[in-house]
């Protein structure tokens, strides 16, 4: 079979993370370049052509806009030319989630993309990069991984761009859970289902020449919740705010009037839930019809401000932003 050419595009991580010891839990991520850190498992010339850049050198816990507006528009570019068959992206897990879906929404290409890290720094003695490493380069370059969206390839699984989520703070298995639609076994992708949500080449949302996206700020909800974030984002304009509410989305009632305040001014509010699982549904336990709110449904408030910054590059129109919460 014809090898695949991969383009890597490296952000740094845990993936290229390194100790001072292979028993240090203490490591630094991000400090292994390309070169090396592909050096880490040389059978991947087998399976594919690869060659990339190091776009930055960071944990992921300061992944930024900027930074996912060049992704997206170095991806787009390089899936356009027919050298190019897929593309593997290395990150930290911390953030891992959050630019999938960003780049799920903002590559128009049905060409593979799949993100990788690891849990394990690369000189720790059962570091998982390599072995995520590998199966990555499997997914891509298995003809059947294309047309699925952006993907995470972690610990075996490949999991969709939308349902991934970093459950554990320390387990190899962070990305379990319902949003596994694969898995790599040996040199190939085996799939389970596909995603039926709006993404990559079907999706609104053209980040050309876009060189700042609207800001939107996450309010977190907990008992006896103070209204001080929620203020201090109205009084910095922005353009919109996700509450990572209680429960179905609920709202403490020192954020609520806050909440309706802003709308009137033209903020853009999203109800969330701090919840890890089930959707924020629309005219459940608060009347969003009434007071003009948008219920993330299935996203999480992390995922909603994403989905919120892109849809406010188009619209402030909240039934219309409902409607993309209802469809991305
Ligand atoms: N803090 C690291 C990062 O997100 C953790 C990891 O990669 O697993 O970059």
């Amino acid at each position: 079979m014809k090898k695949a050419k991969i383009y890597v595009l490296a952000t740094g991580g845990t993936i290229a993370g390194t100790a001072e010891s292979s028993l240090d839990t203490a490591y630094s991520a991000g400090k292994l370049g390309l070169e090396e850190l592909l050096d880490t498992v040389p059978e991947i010339k087998q399976l594919a052509d690869i060659t990339g850049e190091q776009v930055c050198s960071i944990g992921s816990q300061d992944m930024d806009e900027h930074i996912w507006l060049r992704l997206a528009e170095r991806v787009n570019t390089l899936l356009k030319n027919d050298d190019c068959d897929g593309i593997l992206i290395t990150h930290g897990t911390d953030t891992m989630e959050e630019t999938a879906y960003f780049l799920n929404l903002t590559i128009h290409s049905d060409k593979p993309v799949v993100l990788v890290g690891a849990m394990i720094s690369s000189s720790a003695i059962s570091a998982d990069g390599p072995a995520n490493l590998y199966n990555a380069i499997v997914a891509i370059s298995d003809p059947e991984s294309r047309g699925r969206g952006v993907m995470c390839c972690m610990n075996t699984k490949l999991i969709d761009a939308k349902d991934v989520i970093k459950r554990h703070t320390t387990d190899l298995a962070t990305f379990e859970g319902d949003g596994c639609i694969g898995y790599v076994y040996g040199d190939k992708a085996y799939y389970n289902r596909k995603v039926t949500y709006t993404h990559t080449t079907l999706s609104e949302f053209d980040m050309t020449g876009v060189t700042e996206l609207p800001k939107v700020g996450i309010v977190y909800g907990y008992a006896g919740c103070s209204p001080l974030p929620f203020e201090s984002f109205v009084n910095a304009n922005y353009d919109g705010i996700v509450i990572a509410g209680v429960g179905d989305g609920n709202i403490h009632k020192k954020i609520f009037p806050l909440a309706i305040d802003a709308v009137k001014k033209g903020i853009i509010v999203v109800r969330s839930s701090r919840c890890s699982t089930g959707p924020t549904c629309l005219n459940g336990e608060i009347d969003d019809e009434k007071y003009h709110f948008v219920a993330s449904q299935n996203l999480n408030p992390q995922k909603a401000r994403i989905l919120l910054m892109l849809a406010l590059t188009k619209t402030h129109d909240w039934r219309q932003i409902q409607h993309y919460f209802m469809e991305y």
